[in-house]
């Protein structure tokens, strides 16, 4: 007997971050019931974001454009890369008008116990870039964890060994150990900016 599609849409929603059973029958149910396009509109969007987004090249944001639109921006100052854990902090941290740089998205955090090595993330790309002629300051903008800080001191010793003369900088603390930078409100992103610690580049 062929399983009931209610069932298998409500199983494969299960599967989504954070919904478990219940919610993926619940959501289920609601999807079948739906009026209007919303159904198709929102399968149609899954697929469009399989097929259509790829992360940038140069920067790993996820992209329609080769490179992004950041990337691509002429009037980004390019002399800073600011590096993040996931593409959600940077859009959170691109909702302050005061970040003008470009960004580096290393896609997760060094963890041993997930299994999680350097080779795992994005972080060639960044050493790459790194090298290239230019760059002034790199800011760790990952998050106040144990792995955040770990993967951070990570990033601040291969840059070190891969260019010298380049300042790298981490976000001011006062940020509460545990907090996610996604989650944080403008202002505190800003603060965290603005206040960054580490030695700035000289200003001429
Ligand atoms: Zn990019």
């Amino acid at each position: 007997v062929k399983e009931n599609p209610l069932d298998t849409l409500a199983k494969l929603l299960a599967k989504l971050p954070g919904i478990g059973e219940k919610t993926g029958a619940r959501l289920a149910y609601f999807l079948w019931r739906a009026q209007g396009k919303y159904p198709e509109d929102l399968a149609r969007a899954i697929l469009e974001v399989k097929e259509k987004v790829t992360p940038c090249p140069v920067c790993g944001k996820p992209a329609t454009t080769d490179p992004c639109e950041i990337c691509r921006d002429t009037d980004r100052d390019r002399t800073i890369i600011m590096v993040v854990e996931e593409p959600q902090d940077l859009a959170a941290i691109e909702k302050i008008s005061a970040y003008h740089g470009t960004y580096h998205v290393i896609g997760g955090v060094l963890s041993p116990v997930a299994g999680v090595g350097p080779e795992d993330l994005n972080i060639r790309g960044l050493l790459d870039r790194v090298k290239a002629t230019g760059l002034k300051e790199v800011i760790l903008a990952t998050n106040p964890s144990v792995e955040g800080d770990a993967t951070a001191a990570f990033l601040e010793e291969e840059i070190g060994k891969a260019a010298q003369n380049i300042s790298v900088t981490r976000l001011a603390r006062g940020i509460p150990v545990g907090s996610k930078i996604k989650y944080m409100d403008p202002a505190s992103i800003e603060h965290a900016v603005a206040s960054r610690t580490g030695k700035l580049p000289d200003t001429d």
